[in-house]
């Protein structure tokens, strides 16, 4: 057996670091098998005896329902408050993230945070068979790592910020000349880079591929299934994201969002109150980080909309499951009639044109849209405005708009939906 020097690496770090990752493995584990949420109630009290925010909250009872649901730009109005009075600001781990709206978003991490969140992205990559030292090929953008470490980890990165023929055809050679096993990509860029594939007639052989990991981006199913089939391997969908860490991921077994409990509490309220949503229905998805003290982000709405599940999965893991993730709120359209019409809804109809290489949807008011679409090869225009028609509600006003290519976030993310409503972008 070849030696793993990124594995190695691992143990150093990890004996270094008080076994923090190797512990918060373990628990990680402990915690499908017995179903339960840890508690939530030291960070609370540290809160409120540290955090100016919640300061008023000192004479209460302490229990995470009397805490206000915040989000981003609550946090971002006045974010000194939301500090912990205990940390310097100068030694903690800053990142940033954008809204929906693109104004950034900075978080800080303590040291010990940031060791849980690597012992997250460690320990879910093994339910894909990828452990530490392994050959992987990672989408990522921002990322500059020496040569060296690039080396030790075994890792390439493909930074997905703008694609191109010429960019599918190197990651296309990189996954087969290096017999590269692992694979942790958008989900937009993995749908993509299968078509090519597919198109220059590839099939599992052509690759080594064990296991990929889709991320940052939805993936809808039959893009999956398509995936799987080129690439010969799982793909499993990862919910992460950059202020928290690992949320939920997927099971190899059944292919269920299992939620992490033991280092996130997570609520799902219904959308337009304070209350639980029921399982089946669509709610927001508002996150207590358990292991983030420098500044804490607890009853968090992070943005994004889900809906649980009451089915408890056939693979064992025990706890709440995410039957489906239906995207960001600001990525929802709303229809004539005032419904949400999810990113879901919306792909599923793009799924019967198979021509279409990528499109983005953007709604200008209640009955105007614009569809942005990408395809070299045709489609049945009067159709696609059809299904959309139906789907949004009758008579809205449809704009197909033929473009060669439409442009990446910065983050190197697209954008599948835009809601450029007025009285919508204030919603969100
Ligand atoms: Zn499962």
């Amino acid at each position: 057996m070849a030696l793993k020097l990124g594995y190695l690496f691992f143990w150093v770090y990890d004996l270094i670091s008080n076994r923090i990752l190797s512990q918060t493995i373990d628990d990680l584990e402990v915690s499908y098998s017995n179903g339960k949420q840890a508690s939530a109630l030291p960070l609370l009290y540290y809160a409120i005896n540290h955090v100016p925010y919640y300061q008023a909250l000192k004479n209460s009872t302490v229990e995470l329902e009397r805490f206000p649901v915040v989000n981003k730009e609550v946090i971002r109005k006045d974010q000194n408050l939301f500090f912990s009075n205990a940390y310097s600001r100068g030694g903690l781990i800053k990142g940033k993230t954008s809204g929906s709206n693109g104004i950034p978003f900075y978080f800080y991490w303590c040291k010990n945070k940031s060791l849980v969140r690597t012992a997250e992205i460690i320990y879910y990559n093994r339910w894909v068979g990828y452990d530490v030292g392994d050959a992987h090929l990672l989408n990522a953008v921002g990322v500059n790592k020496s040569k060296l470490k690039l080396f030790i980890q075994k890792e390439i990165i493909a930074n997905p910020r703008s694609l191109s023929d010429k960019w599918f055809a190197q990651q296309r050679k990189d996954l087969i000349d290096r017999k590269i096993p692992y694979y942790i990509g958008y989900g937009s860029v993995i749908d993509q880079f299968s078509r090519y594939c597919e198109e220059r007639g590839d099939a599992k052989e052509s690759f080594n591929l064990k296991g990929i990991i889709s991320t940052a981006e939805q993936l809808p199913e039959y893009a999956r299934q398509r995936a799987e089939s080129i690439f010969g391997c799982p793909v499993l969908r990862r919910y992460a994201t950059l202020e928290t860490g690992v949320l939920a991921h997927e099971c190899p077994e059944e292919r269920r969002l299992h939620v992490n409990s033991e280092n996130y509490h997570i609520e799902f309220l219904k959308l337009n109150s304070g209350e639980p949503a029921m399982p089946g229905e669509t709610a927001r998805i508002v996150v207590t980080d358990l292991n983030s003290y420098a500044m804490p982000l607890i009853r968090y709405d992070i943005g994004d909309l889900a809906v649980i599940d009451n089915r408890v999965c056939g693979c064992g893991r025990k706890g709440v499951v995410i039957k489906e993730l239906t995207g960001r709120r600001a990525d929802s359209l709303i229809g004539k009639q005032g419904q949400t019409v999810s990113w879901i809804a919306i792909s599923d109809v793009m799924w019967s044109f198979p021509n279409i290489e990528q499109f983005q949807i953007i709604q200008i008011s209640r009955c105007r849209f614009i569809v942005n679409v990408v395809s070299h090869t045709g489609y049945d225009k009067s159709s696609l405005v059809e299904k959309f028609k139906a789907l949004l509600g009758g008579t809205v006003d449809i704009q197909l708009i033929d473009v060669d290519v439409i442009e990446r976030l910065d983050s190197g993310k697209s954008r599948v939906v835009i809601n450029e409503m007025e009285s919508y972008t204030a919603l969100t």
